[in-house]
């Protein structure tokens, strides 16, 4: 039987989980969503480069806004830009190349490469042939990174997708310590980070009470 498409992980998961998994269980268990300038610049900017069509560069194809699967992850999404490179080993005769869109700068987690890896892990099932590597590109530097798709990020991406299931598939929302990144989130207003943590707090030292108490 097929499985739904439901209970699949969205790509745009993996971002928010890890920049902090109460943010991806908010948005992708509750369904909540508040957008600020930030979220808001970064949508008018995806809706401009998100618009489907193909065309074909000196040496390449390009696709944009390709659907993107795999049933072994039981991952979905979509590719900003997906680039076919010629490559005489692939048995296709082509090279898949991901090349994700950010508004900008590059940041120091590694959500951006998560992503993008994920993206890459799709194609491979999809066509059938190892996709080495992709590219970043950051709105605010105007020029590419390159991103290689080594073992190590491979299993942080497929570690991710896991963990989002799990977060999914329990329907939890895990509370966890307010944070410097808070200010800089667009939930901030629906998590309240400093009153749930102090719950935590309250109700651990509540546990631990009733823990030492003999009856
Ligand atoms: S406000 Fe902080 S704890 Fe809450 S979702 Fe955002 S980053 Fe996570």
């Amino acid at each position: 039987m097929m499985e739904s498409r439901e209970t699949w992980v969205a790509l745009s998961a993996l971002q928010h989980l890890l920049f902090c998994e109460r943010q991806a269980a908010l948005i992708h268990v509750e369904r909540l969503w508040l957008e600020d300038v930030n979220t808001a610049t970064g949508r008018l900017l995806h809706e401009r480069v998100d618009l489907p069509g193909h065309d074909a560069r000196p040496g390449r194809r390009v696709e944009r806004a390709v659907r993107l699967g795999c049933q072994r992850l039981r991952l979905t999404g979509r590719a900003n830009l997906v680039e076919y490179h010629p490559d005489s080993t692939s048995p296709t005769g082509w090279r898949p190349f991901p090349v994700e869109v950010k508004r900008g700068r590059r940041k120091s987690e590694d959500a951006d490469r998560v992503q993008l890896c994920a993206q890459a892990l799709c194609l491979e099932e999809m066509h059938g042939v190892e996709v080495p590597e992709g590219a970043l590109f950051h709105g605010a530097q105007h020029r590419r990174q390159a991103v290689r798709f080594d073992a190590g990020l491979r299993a942080r991406t497929e570690a991710a997708v896991a963990r989002m299931h799990e977060l999914l598939e329990r329907g939890h929302v895990p509370v966890v310590p307010r944070a410097p990144k808070c200010e800089k989130c667009s939930l901030e207003s629906l998590c309240l980070p400093q009153v749930t943590a102090g719950q935590r707090r309250a109700s651990d030292h509540l546990k631990r009470m009733m823990e030492s108490v003999e009856f």
